[in-house]
Order: structure tokens, then sequence, then C-alpha cells
């Protein structure tokens, strides 16, 4: 279905600690994996890491990134999806031999969750936990539980052309937020009427749609849509700076081999090359600051 632009849109219930979010991904999905021929089931996968990726950043109040990696010794090597705070993202899979009828929890034997936040300010932190579940929504949801402690649930879908997903939260409640008439049985209320979603409701309802369908008698608060769009923060100082951490005589040794050293971004497939003299002037920077450091 085409009748959604990239968005996501927040939502609370009123009185209650719970909080969710819905996204859609049409064309920044399309846009984010155009450069990458995957098989059917990593493109799903990575539709549904996508939208779990901009429903998750959403909830957070830091500026800066979130890397969700699932991370396998099965024939799935790696899946990971980056999205700021800005809900900017990107996308790509690695996998070793033929993957064609298996299922995606089949290619993830023995694998791991790794969420990284790296914030522009102050340190990254990183999580890591088994892989528990049957979905990438169940091992989301059993993550937040696990290693956050934070009640979250999930629907996410991917039908390989757009992405779909909604998020409901729990905020830990502060001591002095009780009083008489806490509404103790929302969460699960709530839970159990946002399970009667079907994957037609979530992929093509908008997000007011969805919410009056599923929520009818509940106090909903619906918040202005945000835009969610491909961006890969790839750059030529990027890949200058890790030829740079390789050292001059690893890229010394490539150029004696060939005349140039060619890059190509996982992501958006951009191509850098750098010739001898480019890798000369990488490392020109280390003449400049010793002669500076020199003393006379
Ligand atoms: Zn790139």
């Amino acid at each position: 279905m085409d009748n959604f632009k990239d968005t996501l849109q927040h939502f609370l219930f009123e009185h209650t600690p719970i909080r969710g979010n819905i996204v859609h991904l049409n064309h920044a999905y399309r846009q984010a994996l155009q450069h990458q021929s995957l098989p059917l089931v990593l493109k799903q996968a990575l539709g549904e890491l996508m939208a779990a990726s901009a429903l998750l950043s959403a909830t957070l109040k830091m500026d800066g990134a979130m890397v969700l990696q699932l991370q396998s010794k099965g024939a799935l090597k790696l899946l990971v999806v980056e999205c700021s705070s800005a809900l900017e993202m990107r996308a790509t899979a690695k996998w070793a031999g033929e993957i064609s009828n298996q299922s995606f929890i089949e290619l993830i034997q023995h694998g791991q969750f790794v969420i990284t936040l790296d914030p522009e300010q102050g340190e990254a932190y990183q999580g890591i936990v088994p892989i528990e579940g049957e979905t990438i929504a169940e091992m989301l949801e059993n993550y937040m539980q696990r290693s956050q402690q934070i009640d979250t649930s999930l629907w996410l879908h991917c039908d390989g052309e757009n992405a779909a997903g909604m998020l409901l939260q729990k905020l830990p409640e502060r001591p002095d937020q009780h009083h008489q008439n806490q509404d103790y049985d929302a969460w699960n209320r709530v839970n159990h009427l946002a399970n009667t979603v079907t994957i037609s409701e979530l992929q093509n309802l908008a997000p007011e749609q969805l919410l009056t369908r599923l929520f009818a008698e509940e106090d909903v608060r619906l918040f202005e849509e945000k835009p969610v769009r491909f961006h890969c923060s790839c750059s030529k100082t990027k890949v200058s700076a890790m030829l740079q951490m390789l050292g001059v005589n690893e890229v010394n040794s490539i150029l004696a081999e060939r005349d140039n050293i060619e890059v190509n971004c996982d992501f958006c497939n951009k191509h850098y090359v750098f010739d001898a003299v480019d890798a000369a002037a990488l490392f020109t920077s280390e003449i400049t600051i010793s002669l500076g450091s020199s003393r006379h």
C-alpha cells in the first residue's frame, strides 16, 4: 500500500503511565535496501527491525544514534539497523551461503541481540542479550524486559515492500503518583485490546483510525506525526579515518598490489576510491603534528 508516507506518531493513554508509537515505512524502507540484493526473509526481517528501531528510538530522550544488531552463528551473520534521534535510518545484512527456504528463526541459531546507544554527548552504552523469542518483536520485548526492566509490547510487520509497527510501553511509576483512582488494570487491558490488531490493520490503517479501532473506549491522545527517512551517514572523511586507523604500513601494502584502495559502503553502496596521492594525504597530518610539536 502506498497510502502512507514515512511517519512516526506518538500517543498516550490519559491518566495512565502507558505510551505508544506507531510507525509506517514505505519509501524510506525501499530506499534503504534498494542497493542491496537480499533474500526476502532478510528483507522482511530488516523491515521489522527498522520499524522497531524507529519505535524504540522515539521513546528515548537522547540525541544520538541507536543501533540494533542481531548477530548469529547460523547462516545469517548480522542484521544491523541504525536510527538517529532525528529518525534517520539505514540498514544492512551479512550472511553466508545460500538462503532459500529457511525460516528466519532457523537462520539465527545461537544468536544474540546487541543494542548500542551512542549519544552525541557522553559515553556510548551497549546491552547484549541472547536471542529469546520466535519473532523480532518477541526478541525485543524480552530484551527490554531483561536489560531495561521496562514493560514493552511490539507489533511488527513487513511484507518486503512496506514495514509497519506499533509499540506500547509502561513507564515506571513514581511512588508519589500512586493515588486512589489508580488504573491498575490499564496495562493488561490495553495490551489485550492491542493484541486484536491484524496485519492488514497495522499496515493499512492510518494511526488515528488504528487507535480508534483498537482502543475505542480508552482516552487516547495522539500527537503530531514526525517524518522518518533513510539517510546514510557514511562520508569520505569517515572512510579516511578508517584507513588512518589501519595505519600507513597496511595502506601502503594494499597500494603495492593495486592502483587504488576501494571501499564500498555496506549500507548505501557508495563507492570511495583512494589513489596513492589520496592515501599519502591521509598520513600527512601525522607529519604536521610532529612538526608542530617539535621544539626549537
Ligand atoms: Zn553509506
